[in-house]
């Protein structure tokens, strides 16, 4: 992360590098999925259907909010799965689109 409080650094998103100026209103600390409570495991396993079903809903609710970004902090180990992220359905890994 390349964070310059002049707005002018720039952030790793799942899709890639984007401007901070691009960020607007941000949630800072968030689990979008996690596997907490369960074994460690490097990869996550999720049901991927029902995982974006309740999940989706509550990211279009966030962008009708206005929120534009989400800090994903889920660890390696505990569910973190930016391929997951990535790859859901009309997500470019940023709230709004
Ligand atoms: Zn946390």
């Amino acid at each position: 992360m390349n964070l310059n409080l002049d707005g002018t650094g720039t952030i790793m998103t799942v899709t890639g590098p984007i401007s901070t100026a691009e960020m607007g209103l941000t949630l800072p600390h968030e689990h979008i999925m996690s596997n907490f409570g369960a074994e460690p495991a490097w990869k996550a396993e999720y049901p991927v259907a029902e995982l974006l079903g309740t999940v989706l809903p509550y990211l279009e609710k966030l962008s009708k909010l206005g929120y534009r970004t989400i800090l994903d902090c889920t660890t390696a180990y505990f569910g973190r799965s930016p391929a997951l992220l990535r790859s859901a359905p009309g997500r470019s890994g940023r709230v709004d689109s």
